[in-house]
């Protein structure tokens, strides 16, 4: 059973309501933060929780809660689950507003969920994504609005993919929930504009540094033709390939090896988390 913490309050998840107020559901205003523990323990505490103040400083929301204090809900909450490990939602909202739009205080609420593994059959294959012609707003703030993946869900099941893969003006930024990657000879090169600063992408940056040459920078979309191999990062994705990508095949369509060389060390750097 799962456990919440709702603006200084635990209960289990079942009994929490947040009100007709909330700026959240009223105006679509409000962030999150997502992340695993591994051992027992929230992997890469110290990064989400930069990510979630940065977000939350951005969405001009006061963070009401403290590190440690919150680390202590963590702890709380991953007993009371009965589960080694979990995933965490962090969900922060504009709160409620006696004028529908004026911030006063924010809500947050700290959710523990069961872990949903991708597939194994997707690491074996590897996924196809589709190119989509958008960027996310705000793209450093990890926002709930996914309006447009859940609109396009019809077109990436149409085409047999599972996500999207943002594009704008041939500057390809990231899919809908997880960032991008390709792979040229011993070059690892990911897009620093327009993208969430996701926690998987720095840690496979630090994992690769020494085996390959890391290029943060714009990757156009003419830079597809010729990758060995494309992957995608996110906390619950870790390191999957990409071998598809609309009607363009990435290197001989099989998973590479270097995004299994990335993917054993990310699962060797969290198996000793
Ligand atoms: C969550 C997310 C990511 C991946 O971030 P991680 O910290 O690695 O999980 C990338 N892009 C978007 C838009 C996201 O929402």
């Amino acid at each position: 059973m799962h456990y919440g913490y709702f603006n200084g309050t635990i209960a289990p998840t079942d009994q929490l309501a947040v009100g007709v107020t909330d700026l959240g559901l009223l105006r679509g205003y409000g962030l999150f933060d997502y992340f695993l523990t591994y051992n027992g323990r929230p992997f890469q505490w110290d990064w989400y929780w930069e990510r979630f103040q940065n977000s939350a400083t951005r969405m001009h929301l006061p963070l009401l809660i403290g590190k440690e204090e919150t680390y202590a809900v963590l702890m709380d909450l991953i007993e009371r689950s009965g589960s080694v490990d979990v995933a965490f939602r962090f969900v922060m909202t504009g709160g409620y507003s006696a004028d529908s739009i004026s911030i006063e205080r924010p809500n947050l609420l700290i959710l523990t969920e069961d872990i949903h593994p991708v597939p194994s059959i997707q690491y074996e294959q590897g996924i196809k994504v589709i190119l989509d012609d958008y960027v996310r707003e705000m793209a450093e703030v990890k926002s709930t609005d996914y309006k447009r993946v859940i609109l396009m869900a019809e077109a990436i099941r149409a085409a047999r993919a599972s996500d999207l893969l943002y594009q704008k003006g041939g500057e390809i930024s990231e899919l809908s929930r997880s960032n991008f990657f390709i792979v040229k000879g011993e070059r690892l090169i990911t897009p620093d504009r327009h993208v969430l600063r996701g926690i998987t992408r720095r840690t496979v940056i630090q994992l690769a540094q020494t085996d390959f040459k890391v290029e943060e920078r714009p990757v156009l979309l003419s830079e597809l033709y010729d990758a060995d191999e494309a992957f995608t990062t996110s906390s619950t994705k870790k390191v999957l390939p990409i071998t598809q990508i609309g009607e363009l095949t990435i290197g001989d369509g099989h998973v590479g090896p270097k995004a299994t060389f990335l993917l054993e060390r990310f699962n060797d750097f969290i198996k000793n988390w």
